[in-house]
C-alpha cells in the first residue's frame, strides 16, 4: 500500500518531493495527540503544532462545517469574522499591533512583512539567521541557504550566525547577545554601503528551526537598538512560538522581550485549516497599503476566520497555554534524568522540546539522531530533527499533551537510547 503511494507520487508530483522517515508513514486518521496508520497503528504525535488543539478537535470542526454550510466567499464584502479575528488577536499583543491581513500560509505572511518594511522605509536590505526558513514565495525563499538560488544569493539579503547554547556566537554564553548584535552591525553597515539601506530583520522568536537555543530575555536588547538606530524594522515570525506554546506567554516575542513593529503567524492558527496573518501598527500598515494594492482571494474568508475563532476558544476553554507550561516542565524535567553519553544539552520552551547529541570528539551525533528518530517511530512516537547539523532532537507536539504523554515519550526515549548503537 504504502509503496504503491510512493510510486504515485513520484509518477504524479515528480521526484524529490520530501517525506519523513525511512519507511514514510501513510496516516489515516487523527484525534487528540493521536495518530493512526493505514494499517491501524497507533502514534504519540510529539511533533505537529499545526494541530495546536489537538488533530481534529470537535470544536473546530464544528466551526469549519457550521461556516462552511452557511456562505464562504471573501473579504471584498463585509462580513465580522474576520474583524471579530482581528480585535481578538490584536488584543493579545502589546506593542501597537494592531491592524492585520489574513493570508493562507505563513509564507504570505512574512512576504507582505518583508513588503510592509520595504515600503515603511523606502529600503530594500533584509537580515535573517544563517540557518534559518521563513517560507517558500520567491522573496522569502531568499533568506533559506538549503539550496543556492538560481543566479546566486540576493544582495540585499544578510544572513547573520545563528545564535546557539553550545557553540555561542563570540564563544561565551554571556558575550553571545553583544556578538550577535555585532554581526547585525556589520550586515546593516555593509547593507549601507552597498547602498541597499535597512529595511528590517526578520527572526523567528525562539530561534526554532536554528535548533531552539536556550537564551535569556533580553538577549535581543542589543540586536534590537542596532536595528532601531538604522531605522529597521523588527519582525517577529511567531509561525512557530505563537498561541501560547511557549507556556509562559502567548506570543514568542514577549517571552524574548522585545517589541516588533510587524508580527507574523501561521500554522497553528487554523488547527490545519489554511490560515495565517501578518500585524502591524496602522502606520506600517498604512504604508504598505499605499504602496501595494493588495487582496488574497482566499484570506480572511469566513470559513477561516471561524477555524481561528474557535482555535482560540479551544485554547482559553482547555488552559493550553498553562498546559504547556506545567506539562513542558514536567517533560523537561524527565528528558534532563535521560542518561547517555552523547546528550549534551536539553533544552525547551512550553511545549518545544530540543535534546542535542555530540559525539565523544565533540562533533554533531548527526547518524545517531537520525537512527533514535527511526528507532522512535518504530516504537510509536513521532519526532524529528533541528539545528544546522540535525543532531537536535525536535519534539513540538500538540498542545494538549499532558504528563501521561511525557511519561511515553520519555520511557520509550530511555529504551531506544539504551538500544541504538552509537555512529556518529
Ligand atoms: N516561518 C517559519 C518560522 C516556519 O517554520 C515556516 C514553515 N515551517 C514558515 C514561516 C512558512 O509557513 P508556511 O509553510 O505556512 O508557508
Amino acid at each position: 500500500m504504502t509503496e504503491s503511494l510512493l510510486e504515485r507520487r513520484a509518477r504524479l508530483m515528480g521526484p524529490n518531493v520530501p517525506t519523513f522517515y525511512r519507511q514514510p508513514l501513510h496516516l489515516v486518521r487523527g484525534e487528540g495527540v493521536w495518530l493512526w496508520d493505514a494499517a491501524g497503528k497507533r502514534y504519540l504525535d510529539c511533533y505537529n503544532n499545526v494541530p495546536h488543539v489537538g488533530h481534529c478537535h470537535p470544536h473546530v470542526v464544528q466551526a469549519i462545517c457550521a461556516q462552511a454550510g452557511v456562505l464562504n466567499t471573501h473579504t471584498r464584502y463585509l462580513h465580522e469574522t474576520a474583524l471579530d479575528l482581528i480585535d481578538r488577536l490584536g488584543a493579545t499583543m502589546h506593542h501597537g499591533t494592531t491592524q492585520a491581513i489574513l493570508t493562507c500560509t505563513g509564507s504570505e505572511a512574512n512576504d507582505i512583512a518583508l513588503r510592509m518594511a520595504q515600503a515603511a522605509t523606502g529600503k530594500t536590505g533584509i537580515i535573517a539567521t544563517d540557518n534559518t526558513y521563513h517560507g517558500n514565495t520567491a522573496l522569502v525563499s531568499q533568506l533559506s541557504t538549503r539550496k543556492p538560488p538560481i543566479g546566486g544569493y540576493a544582495k540585499n539579503v544578510k544572513l547573520v550566525p545563528a545564535p546557539d547554547s553550545l557553540r555561542p556566537v563570540g564563544g561565551s554564553i554571556e558575550g553571545q547577545a553583544a556578538a550577535f548584535a555585532a554581526n547585525v552591525a556589520r550586515a546593516v553597515a555593509e547593507l549601507e554601503a552597498d547602498g541597499f539601506g535597512l529595511s528590517c530583520m526578520l527572526i523567528c522568536p525562539l530561534f526554532a528551526n536554528e535548533g531552539l537555543p536556550d537564551l535569556a530575555p533580553g538577549f535581543l536588547d542589543p540586536t534590537v537598538q542596532v536595528i532601531r538606530k538604522a531605522g529597521g524594522l523588527m519582525i517577529a515570525d511567531e509561525v512557530q512560538p505563537g498561541f501560547g506554546r511557549s507556556g509562559s506567554h502567548f506570543w514568542g516575542h514577549d517571552r524574548l522581550g522585545f517589541a516588533p513593529d510587524v508580527v507574523t503567524m501561521g500554522k497553528p492558527m487554523g488547527n490545519g485549516h489554511p490560515v495565517a496573518a501578518v500585524f502591524a501598527t496602522p502606520a506600517v500598515m498604512a504604508t504598505f497599503r499605499e504602496a501595494f494594492g493588495y487582496f488574497n482571494t482566499f484570506g480572511g474568508n469566513p470559513v477561516s476566520a471561524a477555524a481561528a475563532m474557535a482555535v482560540l476558544d479551544v485554547i482559553e476553554n482547555e488552559g493550553l497555554q498553562d498546559n504547556a507550561r506545567t506539562t513542558g516542565a514536567y517533560m523537561l524535567e524527565r528528558l534532563r534524568a535521560l542518561r547517555h553519553p552523547w546528550i549534551a544539552q536539553v533544552r525547551g520552551a512550553g511545549q518545544f522540546y530540543g535534546v542535542e547529541f555530540l559525539t565523544d570528539d565533540g562533533a554533531p551525533a548527526t547518524a545517531f539522531v537520525a537512527d533514535v528518530i527511526e528507532a522512535m517511530v518504530a516504537r510509536g512516537v513521532i519526532l524529528n530533527n533541528i539545528g544546522k547539523h540535525r543532531n537536535t532532537l525536535k519534539m513540538r507536539p500538540p498542545m494538549p499533551f499532558n504528563r501521561e504523554h511525557a511519561d511515553i515519550v520519555a520511557d520509550t526515549l530511555a529504551v531506544v537510547l539504551a538500544t541504538t548503537p552509537v555512529r556518529a
